[in-house]
């Protein structure tokens, strides 16, 4: 190990115009801070996926491809979403990098721990999680709302690392195990865990977006929480089952209530009961069908084996054929 491992910083970029000059300033520093350390190779790399920008970012990820020696990319065919972004880079880079770090491209997440991250991973570990040691600079609103997911989610029995988001440095070993995991409905940060091997933390103050807006409006946040929820539970289904069983109490109860006051010669009532019991009955069913129909749009998904993204161009892998050949 005298000149150290090969390590690849993967950024997924959608319409980041505005931050790609920073991030990749920032970035290179640091790189060429390890690089000097001789902790990882000079042919380390920095991997921009562009994920179906429609602005500048894949001409500028182009440009800085030229002149820096660091800075590679891929270019996706179109959206695929933050998770496929991510996928893409991580199958790029995993093919011949020691250990991959993912890092969003506006800088929210201090970029200084990634030679915490490095240490961590010349320690032994396999997976390193970027751990956020508080959220201020998050709208108040994405704070509790992400504090009740991680919460729903612990008590859904879904093991997730709390305030870690896709931040993080995996091994190529650690890489392999994750791209095993074949299904579509994309859920990062709740398969790393599985993955298993040597684990540690690293702390990291998160920051304000750079420059540009947030791209995870709250119709995105909403289907990434529904797709972690349903990707990895079935408490759902169980949850309705209880529901079930508990309006199948109430309409006993109210079973006994009209016996009782048809004995006590009172005129029953049956207009009331017989609309509860339609009403409540009615919405049970039409609940636990909705929840059913989620799982089924699950395997309706996975049966199909799309493939989870598509690259267009690969800058990353022409540029590491040539230095090989060098
Ligand atoms: N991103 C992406 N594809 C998308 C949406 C977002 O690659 O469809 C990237 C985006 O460029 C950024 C990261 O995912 O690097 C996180 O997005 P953002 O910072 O907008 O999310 P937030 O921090 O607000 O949750
Ligand atoms: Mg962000």
């Amino acid at each position: 190990m005298s000149d150290g491992f090969k390590l690849s910083i993967v950024v997924p970029c959608y319409n980041e115009e505005e931050v790609l000059h920073e991030t990749t300033k920032e970035l290179t520093a640091i790189l060429h801070g390890l690089i000097a350390d001789q902790k990882i190779t000079p042919t380390s790399k920095i991997v921009f996926v562009d994920d179906g920008s429609k602005d500048k970012t894949w001409q500028l990820i182009d440009t800085f491809s030229k002149e820096n020696e660091v800075v590679s990319g891929v270019k996706l065919s179109r959206n695929f979403g933050h998770q496929g972004a991510l996928l893409a880079g991580v199958t790029t880079a995993s093919k011949d990098s020691d250990a991959v770090i993912t890092i969003d491209a506006d800088l929210q997440d201090d970029v200084n721990a990634i030679p915490k991250m490095v240490d961590e991973y010349l320690n032994g570990s396999e997976v390193v999680y970027g751990v956020r040691n508080n959220r201020d600079t998050d709208t108040a609103f994405k704070r509790s709302t992400a504090e009740m997911f991680y919460k729903f989610m612990g008590f859904l029995g879904v093991k997730l690392v709390p305030d870690s988001a896709d931040y993080r440095l995996m091994s190529q070993r650690a890489c392999k195990v994750l791209l095993s995991y074949k299904e579509r409905n994309l859920f990062l940060r709740g398969i790393v865990p599985l993955v298993g091997f040597k684990s540690s933390k690293v702390y990291y103050a998160r920051k304000e977006r750079f420059a540009g807006v947030s791209k995870y409006p709250l119709k995105k946040m909403l289907k990434f929480a529904i797709d972690g929820i349903t990707s990895f539970s079935i408490v759902p289904i169980k949850m309705i089952m209880g529901l079930g069983f508990f309006i199948v109490l109430i309409s006993i109860v109210l079973l006994i209530y009209s016996l009782v006051q048809k004995v006590n010669g009172n005129v029953v009532d049956g207009w009331s009961s017989l609309m509860i019991s339609i009403w409540a009955l009615g919405g049970v069913q039409l609940i636990s069908i909705s929840v059913i129909g989620e799982y089924v749009g699950k395997i309706f998904s996975e049966v199909k084996q799309r493939p989870r993204f598509t690259i267009e161009e690969d800058i990353y892998t022409e540029k590491t054929q040539q230095e090989n050949k060098r």
